[in-house]
């Protein structure tokens, strides 16, 4: 039996295509699967538990009939859902995950993070990070109503939208050294993580030996998803697992299945 990974899928309302394969992925394959991880940023924005926006109901409904089914399904807030919380927990049967994470994947053990941590040069974005993780910034976030705390959501995602796009593309990446250190501060030779939106399978040489980093990729373009059993990785999409290939206007380039870098 395989483990499915998936992250930033950024389910919204002005986008109903990732939803329709999130709720196939859900419906079908990660029923047979032996546990599904979702590494951050499941939703486009989470305000708080009590965020029954679109498409919001029908994600935690999808989230609750694979729970119910026996499927462990594993979630790690990102940085557009980090206010997930014990109701959400209740409400679908998932579990939350601390970010990082070390799990052992078919006797690798393996550290699990959504990714945003390991940009360390972006250091606007670090300072960001820091404050709203506080809880006290998060439970005076929380007391607002609900129709302001979106208003503010949507202020701090165009201003993080203009912050981005003037910075250069290295900044949003990993950096390799925080890569390196923290694989090695957590003892392990292989890492998971979403975030950048640039899947690959990463090949690097740690003072414990050979290890990899493996990038989930986002669902804008790409409805990635990471399949790891006893054999090893294979990042591929939804729609090769669900085995129909969803109907997409546009043509797009088939991304093949794991891509391997040296870095
Ligand atoms: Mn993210």
């Amino acid at each position: 039996m395989a483990t499915l990974f998936i992250s930033d899928l950024h389910l919204d309302a002005l986008r109903p295509e990732p939803l329709t394969r999130f709720q196939a992925l859900l419906a079908g394959p990660a029923r047979q699967a032996e546990a599904l991880y979702i590494l951050g940023d499941l939703f486009e924005t989470w305000i708080g538990d009590d965020d029954d926006r679109p498409p919001h109901p029908e994600v935690l409904t999808a989230l609750a009939d694979l729970c119910a089914t026996g499927t462990p399904v594993y979630v790690m807030r990102g940085n557009r859902d980090f206010l997930m919380g014990a109701r959400f927990e209740a409400e679908t049967g998932c579990r939350l995950l601390p970010d990082p994470t070390v799990v052992d994947l078919y006797g690798e053990p393996t550290l699990l993070m959504h990714g945003d941590t390991l940009c360390t040069q972006d250091l606007e974005y670090q300072t960001f990070r820091r404050q709203v993780r506080d809880p006290r910034w998060q439970s005076g976030f929380l007391a607002r109503p609900l129709t302001e705390r979106a208003a503010l959501a949507q202020k701090a995602r165009e201003g993080s939208r203009m912050a981005t796009q003037g910075k250069a593309e290295a900044i949003m990446d990993v950096t390799a050294e925080a890569v390196v250190e923290t694989m090695q501060a957590h003892g392990v030779r292989q890492l998971i993580h979403g975030h950048t939106h640039r899947p690959a399978i990463h090949r690097l040489v740690l003072q414990s030996g050979e290890a990899r980093r493996i990038v989930l990729g986002d669902w804008y373009q790409t409805d990635s998803v990471l399949v790891l059993d006893e054999r090893g990785p294979t990042l591929t999409r939804v729609a090769d697992v669900v085995g129909t290939r969803p109907t997409i206007a546009a043509p797009r380039a088939r991304p093949g299945s794991a891509q391997i870098t040296r870095s």
